[in-house]
């Protein structure tokens, strides 16, 4: 069973009656290099460690069949009911793969690995061709869980994971990159065209993969402060990072927040976009400081 042939693909979704849903973000894979590239950059091994997947969105299990052959446990989280017969019947010669009806959105995680993997003395990566309209949300959920997850490897939209990779400094640099950077390397692995979808998006995606830090790479007082910092660094993009800051932290003044800048060893004209991780954990010890 090839399930990136397009007549594939046509036949069981017809015999199944399913049709491709826009609202779930529903774009297969058809160029079979594909999935074979996202797997082998997703299920590694260093050690004889059980390898665990969790994958969200399976799809018709395109990608699914191909983490079940290197992975020795495959659980994948799918919103959209009508397609769990269509996975029964391409996983059905993939004992170790295990299909759940779920929107990731609405999971609990935590149990859910717990149960599935961690329990069983296994090591847990992500896997996933994501539905672009939620694409952040769940980074962040998968980051934010504090799973021990080993990897996160994903297929995104390549302006988002041109964002999420790029260097302090960059014009792309965004808040987002910043506090991803707390919780992982990130690194940008492949670029795959439009064309390799069916439907065909409007852009062209990048696979991206977030290697977790056992640690964080920077120790702050308080990890709220550090991301209410990160935010207010980029509230306005184009003004000083001072100017910006006024927003999120107006109870300190002007002169609390050039205060704080100056503490941090920065420059008073900088701009929030030049800042790295490690300036913006210096900045919030600053911030939280004064505040208190
Ligand atoms: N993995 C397949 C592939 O590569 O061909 C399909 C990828 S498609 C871009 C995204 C998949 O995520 C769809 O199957 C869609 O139904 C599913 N999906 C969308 N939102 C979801 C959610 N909140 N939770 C779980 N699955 C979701």
């Amino acid at each position: 069973m090839r399930l990136t042939d397009l007549s594939t693909i046509r036949e069981i979704m017809s015999r199944h009656g399913v049709s491709f849903q826009k609202k779930f973000g529903q774009n297969f894979l058809i160029n079979p290099q594909v999935p074979t590239k996202i797997a082998d950059a997703a299920c590694v091994r260093p050690d004889d460690m059980p390898l665990g997947i969790l994958e969200i969105g399976p799809g018709i299990g395109t990608l699914t069949r191909e983490l079940a052959e290197r992975a020795d446990k495959v659980i994948a989280l799918e919103i959209d009911t009508a397609l769990i017969p269509i996975l029964d019947e391409t996983l059905a010669d993939f004992p170790n793969t295990s299909v759940i009806n779920q929107d990731v959105m609405k999971t609990d995680l935590t149990t859910l690995i717990e149960n599935e993997f961690l329990s069983q003395g296994m090591r847990v990566s992500v896997a996933a061709n994501l539905p672009y309209y939620i694409t952040t949300p769940i980074l962040m959920k998968l980051v934010e869980s504090r799973l021990p997850f080993e990897t996160i490897t994903v297929m995104i939209q390549k302006e988002v994971a041109q964002r999420l990779t790029a260097p302090a400094g960059d014009s792309e640099y965004g808040a987002i990159t910043a506090a991803l950077a707390y919780y992982g390397k990130t690194e940008r692995l492949f670029t795959v065209p439009a064309g390799c979808f069916l439907p065909a998006p409007k852009v062209d995606s990048a696979v991206i993969r977030i290697t977790l830090h056992k640690e964080p790479p920077v120790k702050v007082i308080d990890e709220a402060m550090l991301f209410k910092t990160i935010r207010g660094a980029f509230a306005q993009r184009r003004k000083t990072l001072a100017n910006s800051l006024s927003t999120e932290f107006s109870h300190l003044g002007r002169e609390g927040i050039a205060a704080a800048i100056a503490a941090s060893g920065l420059d008073a004209s900088i701009r929030g976009e030049r800042l790295t991780l490690e300036d913006f954990a210096r900045l919030a010890d600053e911030l939280y400081r004064l505040g208190k």
